[in-house]
């Protein structure tokens, strides 16, 4: 004798395939991989239960990617390009102890580019 409960099971399974059968497609019961709420979903290769989440999870994964491709950074002792002060930077690129030193600095490239576009020859030998 089947009990009422295995009764309801197997009518309910059966009731489910025949709507599988019906629309053609399996649904497939999935773990939203942001929210992790169970949704159902006709696309197997679906990971997130709306717009929402995957477009979390796209931004995510975009800030994720950024921070690795980051090159690590670590503050290191340097010396001032201008002053020759040793001063700690902050940043891979920074080169001078300050502003005002990166200005000079600048200032500096600007008359040697000056002094190379105007390029007069130097007289060595002046007897
Ligand atoms: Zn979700
Ligand atoms: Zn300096």
């Amino acid at each position: 004798m089947v009990s009422p409960l295995a009764e309801m099971i197997s009518r309910r399974r059966v009731s489910m395939d025949d709507k599988r059968a019906r629309n053609g497609s399996v649904k497939h019961e999935k773990t939203c991989l942001v929210c992790g709420k169970n949704f159902e979903t006709f696309y197997p290769n679906k990971t997130y239960c709306s717009y929402e989440c995957s477009n979390k999870a796209h931004l995510d994964g975009m800030k994720a990617a950024k921070e690795a491709g980051r090159p690590t950074f670590t503050a290191q002792d340097r010396t001032c390009g201008v002053c020759g002060k040793t001063f700690k930077s902050h940043h891979y690129r920074r080169r001078y102890c300050s502003a005002s030193c990166s200005k000079s600095a600048i200032s500096a490239q600007h008359a040697e580019k000056k002094r190379q576009r105007t390029n007069k020859p130097v007289v060595l030998h002046e007897n």
